[in-house]
């Protein structure tokens, strides 16, 4: 099974990526994530790209396709994409390299959340440094405080989730990755599900769309 979860920052979609991941045995691959490691490491592409995640910027296309498309063709199972593609032009490309392996994309799932809540989501989420994994401070805390509940390594906050960068975050989600939906829409690829509800009632509604 091939997927694709898009939806806005904040909607939920690194939660929804572990259960679908899990429970289909396929590999989750996080662009955000995979960045944010290369950023810890210090490597040329995480010092390319810190600048324009912090102030919520995407990284150029031309980075991202290259960064990606390996970690793709490496992968011997089948996968769900988080993050990505962002823009028309990353869609686009990923259309060509997958038709060329005979792999398309099987669903696309796009998740909807209303901006308040996101932007309330966003600001009270906490990240664990190590594994990545995602808190809500307010509704879900790690039950020891600045500890994370599965690997033990330290809750931080994103740089990127402050108001101004979620606000820039948000506008260019509606400006890059809207042509992005509509993209898959017209392709009859895509399937909305709202995300508003408690995780695992969202995970159900996707898992029955992806089970049809
Ligand atoms: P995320 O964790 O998905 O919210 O991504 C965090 C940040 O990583 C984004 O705000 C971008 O700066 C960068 N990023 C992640 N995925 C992409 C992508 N597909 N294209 C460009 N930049 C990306």
């Amino acid at each position: 099974m091939r997927i694709i979860l898009l939806g806005p920052p904040g909607s939920g979609k690194g939660t929804q990526s572990s259960f679908i991941s899990e429970y289909y045995k396929i590999s989750h691959l996080s662009t955000g994530d995979i960045l944010r490691s290369e950023v810890n490491k210090g490597s040329d592409l995480g010092i390319s790209a810190k600048k324009y995640m912090e102030v919520g910027d995407l990284i150029p296309d031309e980075l991202m396709i290259k960064a990606i498309n390996n970690k793709i063709l490496n992968l011997s199972t089948g996968f769900l994409l988080d993050g990505f593609p962002r823009t028309l032009n990353q869609a686009q490309s990923l259309d060509t390299l997958l038709i060329n392996k005979n792999k398309p994309i099987d669903k696309v799932v796009c998740l909807k959340v209303n901006k308040d809540e996101i932007i309330s989501r966003l600001l009270s989420r906490a990240i664990c440094n190590s594994c990545g994994n995602n808190y809500n401070l307010l509704s879900s805390p790690p039950k020891q405080k600045g500890k994370c509940d599965s690997c033990g390594g330290d809750i931080i906050t994103r740089s990127d989730d402050n108001k101004e960068a979620i606000s820039n975050r948000l506008q260019i989600y509606e400006e890059m990755t809207s042509p992005v939906i509509n993209y898959y829409d017209s392709g009859k690829r895509c399937f909305f599900v709202t995300a508003s509800d408690e995780p695992q009632n969202v995970f159900e509604t996707i898992r029955k769309l992806l089970d049809k």
